[in-house]
């Protein structure tokens, strides 16, 4: 797994429980966000209702699972975690839906990655609290409605134009999660620093956060391998210094690039004059398969304006030479 990707394993995310806010107010960013859950969650408790169902989209390690949990503390409700490829068959959406508590809150992370059947199942299941149990095969199949009690659906996914328009309709609140400013990533790592007791000054914090890419799991996690070299190599005191010695050793670069990412770049730049380049030819020049270079590296490289993708190629821009220190060529005329 790569230091700098975005998504967590199992054992990493036992690492993250410790690290999770736990009610709005601690929960860092995402300002418009907050401010619009936190009307509807003191909405609906002022009317001793259910909150509304909760659709959150946005890049994995943003704190989709967090403000899951969140709502759930801030209603005092109990949650259930589950994911859209963990449910195949409709019987087991079923099974989940008719065991909720009321008020309980449903988190379905990667939901426009569900079955056909249950997203149909769950449509019902969301509008009515209900759902229909099909019994038996074929013509003597019969279907028994059974009552569920009020729920809230917290679906997560990483686009929500990749659901389907009737699932995307019947979310009352719908939340697009960005990428954190430096700033408030400064924040999550002063945070997590506190929890973990390392010690760390604000340049230290800094270093950290411009390397994060924008994301809180990543600023955690390099936290957590900064923090190990400072014990090892500086009585566990974490400055600018040692946060970007540290870092180097991980090949984790100033701008949060590592070795795919700097090979990607460094291959249109010194093999093809900046491209433009065909995919193909520059993943064999970078020894990668097409669909890393496609799916793993170039979508921050594209997102941080160091690659384009053009009809003729990919191409380095300005900002990808600067970056190492290169002037890219004049155009050349006529
Ligand atoms: P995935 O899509 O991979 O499930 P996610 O969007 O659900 O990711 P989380 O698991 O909620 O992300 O968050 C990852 C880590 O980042 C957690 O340790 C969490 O504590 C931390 N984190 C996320 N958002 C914030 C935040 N706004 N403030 C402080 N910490 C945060």
């Amino acid at each position: 797994e790569r230091l700098v990707g975005a998504s967590a394993d199992h054992e990493e995310q036992a690492v993250e429980a410790a690290l999770r806010p736990k009610d709005l107010g601690e929960f860092i960013g995402q300002e418009k966000v907050r401010e619009q859950l936190d009307l509807v969650l003191r909405a609906a408790r002022a009317r001793g209702a259910t909150a509304d169902h909760v659709l959150l989209s946005g890049a994995p390690g943003l704190g989709k699972t967090t403000l899951s949990m969140i709502i759930a503390a801030e209603m005092e409700a109990p949650i259930r975690i589950t994911s859209g490829p963990a449910i195949q068959h409709a019987g087991d959406l079923a099974a989940i839906l008719s065991s909720l508590q009321e008020g309980e809150v449903l988190f379905l992370d990667e939901i426009h990655r569900m079955s056909r059947p249950a997203e149909e199942m769950l449509y019902m299941a969301m509008e009515d609290f209900r759902v229909d149990v099909i019994v038996g095969k074929g013509p003597g199949a019969t279907a028994i409605p059974l009552e569920l009690p009020p729920f809230t659906l917290v679906g997560a996914t990483t686009r929500a134009g990749l659901l389907p328009p009737p699932l995307r309709d019947r979310f009352g609140f719908t939340a697009h999660m960005e990428f954190y400013e430096p700033a408030e990533l400064e924040r999550v790592i002063h945070r997590s620093a506190n929890l973990l007791d390392v010690e760390i000054d604000p340049a230290g914090a800094a270093e950290i956060a411009g390397r994060s890419r924008g994301t809180p799991r990543i600023a955690n996690r390099l936290l957590r391998r900064v923090r190990d070299y400072a014990q090892v190599k500086a009585d566990g005191f974490v400055t600018r210094e040692i946060a970007g010695t540290a870092l180097a050793v991980y090949e984790v670069d100033s701008r949060g690039l590592d070795r795919l990412d700097r090979g990607v770049l460094e291959a249109l730049i010194k093999l093809f004059g900046g491209g433009p380049v065909g995919l193909s030819t520059l993943a064999v020049a970078v020894g990668e398969e097409r669909e890393t270079v496609e799916e793993v590296a170039e979508p921050f490289l594209v997102r941080e304006g160091l690659l384009a993708r053009t009809p003729r190629g990919r191409v380095a821009t300005p900002a990808a030479w600067a970056h190492f220190g290169l002037t890219p060529p004049r155009p050349s005329t006529g």
